[in-house]
């Protein structure tokens, strides 16, 4: 069986999908592995069945199908794709989270650009006249 160190998959710590270093198995279950988030430094016991993020996320021929075009004030859903005008480049969201400050974001595997975090169902600051474009 070949020896996987490095996986992709969702912490419960930081809130988000992140490189994952494994460090151990667990005795009880031939599932869960112990594992290094490499952002946070926390470790914690995954499911390698169901937390780990599928490393190969199919991207081929997604430009194809039906793509939303992106925009920050849309939301969208996981395995959902997307197409990014200002970047010319399609992608999947492949997870989302919700920010410190409430605003929630996705995160999506793009064909060119890899795996990036856009913002979902942004609500415009009332309080700000003049706001730059946020993407
Ligand atoms: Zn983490």
């Amino acid at each position: 069986m070949a020896k996987v160190k490095n996986v992709e998959a969702f912490c419960s710590f930081c809130n988000g999908v992140r490189k994952m270093e494994l460090t151990g198995e667990v005795a009880s279950d031939e599932n869960k592995r112990w594992a290094k988030c490499k952002k946070c430094k926390q470790t914690m016991i995954i499911n390698i069945a169901e937390d780990v993020v599928s490393q190969k996320v199919s991207l081929e021929g997604i430009e194809n199908g039906n793509c939303t075009t992106y925009s920050p004030v849309k939301s969208y859903s996981v395995g959902e794709t997307i197409f990014h005008e200002n970047w010319n480049d399609f992608g999947k969201v492949v997870a989302k989270e919700v920010l410190s400050n409430g605003q929630k974001s996705i995160s999506v595997e793009f064909q060119n650009s890899g795996n990036k975090k856009l913002i979902e169902s942004y609500i415009k600051p009332i309080d700000q006249e003049e706001q730059s474009e946020v993407i």
